[in-house]
């Protein structure tokens, strides 16, 4: 992308068109399987997998002359009569409702004007002068809104956990931009598309619970997102926007990046306060929670980038607002990372409650060389395999808890008839059994010994015993290990044996 957004400027010099045309460079627009896309506004023409080659026609056909070169345009948004249709109706965007995601693919995230122009900071301007710190956790409260990390907190309430004993105690606020999950990438794509919404985010919980320093624990792998939350925080610094005195209060706030070296357990809250404290990133027993004792022993919330990303616009636009969208407990929308045997690969934002079919079929594309649709796999290594007979459960917490997965951070995977699902509850196991920390004896060695059985069954080797001893071992790491990670790392297993029992079968059967 960075070439052709060079060849774009060279192009568009060359031309004598640098007084009117500007090359702007964003964040995603979400749809990763057609990049790299080229948008020209004010039209909106939505130009896709753009090649150098191409820059030249594009500048000479339409930004000289007014005409849309329609063979590069994405197909969906060229109408029979060749005019040229809004991005929103097609089948990708249509039923999407992005809030986390709005300004995503819209901004030059190193701008901080651009983000001011639509409407950013404006909730922490709300908060400081016409909100109490109370108001603001009661209309957090009010949303609804859950954490979109991993099982699904109320954030409200883990903010009035952390609310006392404001103005006398040292607190943090902490920001997970860990996302270790293989197939999930939603918080880098707000990192890189939105980074002011975290900051201003941020700032409005350390004015609802009386901190005055925040963290983003990011992953070192994510280079751009590094980047440019470094820039929006030195340019909000720089407006006034973090520091002393903000819009002329009294709150004083400031922030810091943290890197993170890509270990998987860092993404749990007790190992990143670890790690930020600078040791080694292992989990701390809870009780005590992080809001009681926290960051060097002090109340701390975490939260992560997705959760921070709706929280500007539930100020301004209201907790009902926020709340009308959803399921009954599950509100909002949640952002997913589309990935697998499906022919749109990308970022989605759906409101809670939209079926699997919906995202798989319609908003998907559905599955390439007319396959068939066998499975999705949501919450990475924590969570589980929904099967094509369950394709029409609507999406929140609570369903996916019911039918043995979980939410998680929001990767979402689909796998075709020709997946072996004992291959795919094998991949997550060896993820974990390699991520674990070794704290805890569960963990570190019931899941190498789960992967053994696994392994010992698509050798061939395998016994119908052992599929009992499968079942016995992960309900014992689930129940005994000390960390989220432990806890559900045997989920993968136990979905995969619950819905495809038949193949696992095979293998021992078929000795293959
Ligand atoms: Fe470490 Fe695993 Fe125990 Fe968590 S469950 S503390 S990752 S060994």
């Amino acid at each position: 992308s960075d070439k052709i957004a060079k060849a774009f400027e060279d192009e568009i010099l060359a031309t004598g068109l640098e007084n009117e045309v500007k090359v702007i460079r964003t964040g995603c627009f979400g749809l990763c399987a057609l990049g790299p896309i080229v948008v020209i506004y004010p039209e909106g023409s939505f130009y896709s997998m753009v090649k150098e080659e191409d820059v030249k026609e594009i500048v000479d056909e339409h930004l000289l002359k007014g005409r849309p070169v329609t063979r590069l345009l994405y197909d969906e948004t060229v109408a029979e009569d060749n005019t040229v249709k809004s991005l929103d109706d097609t089948a990708f965007y249509k039923k999407q409702k992005r809030i986390a995601l709005r300004n995503c693919g819209v901004i030059n995230p190193e701008n901080i004007d651009e983000y001011i122009a639509f409407d950013g900071y404006q909730a922490l301007g709300k908060v400081l002068t016409e909100m109490t710190p109370d108001d603001v956790i009661q209309t957090i409260l009010d949303s609804g809104l859950r954490g979109r990390g991993g099982a699904g907190f109320p954030t409200g309430r883990k903010w009035q956990l952390a609310s006392g004993n404001r103005g006398n105690v040292q607190k943090y606020v902490c920001c997970n931009a860990d996302e270790g999950d293989p197939g999930a990438f939603m918080d880098r794509s707000v990192l890189e598309g939105d980074p002011h919404v975290v900051i201003e985010a941020m700032a409005i919980a350390g004015y609802a619970i009386g901190a005055s320093q925040g963290y983003v624990y990011i992953r070192a792998e994510y280079p751009i997102a590094v980047h440019r939350l470094q820039v929006a925080i030195d340019q909000a610094r720089e407006y006034g926007l973090l520091g002393n005195n903000i819009f002329g209060t009294d709150f004083c706030f400031d922030l810091d990046i943290k890197l993170g070296a890509g270990a998987f357990v860092c993404g749990e809250e007790t190992a990143l306060m670890t790690s930020i404290e600078g040791k080694r990133g292992e989990p701390r027993p809870r009780p005590p929670f992080p809001a009681v004792k926290g960051l060097f022993g002090k109340p701390t919330i975490l939260n992560n980038v997705e959760t921070y990303a709706n929280v500007p616009q539930i100020i301004l636009k209201g907790a009902d607002w926020f709340a009308s969208m959803g399921t009954e407990k599950s509100k909002g929308t949640k952002v997913f990372a589309l990935g697998g045997k499906i022919k749109n690969t990308g970022l989605v934002e759906i409101p809670m409650g939209t079926t699997l079919r919906t995202i798989v079929e319609e908003i998907g594309g559905g599955i390439p060389g007319g396959k068939k649709f066998k499975a999705a796999q949501t919450g990475g290594p924590s969570g589980g395999c929904i099967p094509a007979s369950l394709i029409d459960t609507p999406i929140d917490y609570d369903n996916l808890l019911a039918i043995g997965s979980m939410m998680g951070s929001g990767g979402l995977i689909v796998m075709d008839e020709d997946t072996c699902m004992v291959d795919i509850a094998k991949f997550f196991l060896e993820f974990t059994v390699d991520e674990s920390c070794g704290k805890c004896t569960p963990c570190r060695v019931g899941t190498k010994r789960l992967l053994e059985l696994l392994n010992k069954i698509t050798d061939g080797k395998g016994t119908m015993e052992d599929l009992d001893k499968i079942t016995e071992l992960a309900e014992f790491i689930k129940s005994n290990s000390l960390c989220g990670l432990g806890q559900t790392a045997p989920n993968p297993v136990l979905s995969t044996l619950r819905y495809f029992r038949d193949e696992y079968v095979e293998h021992i059967v078929n000795k293959r």
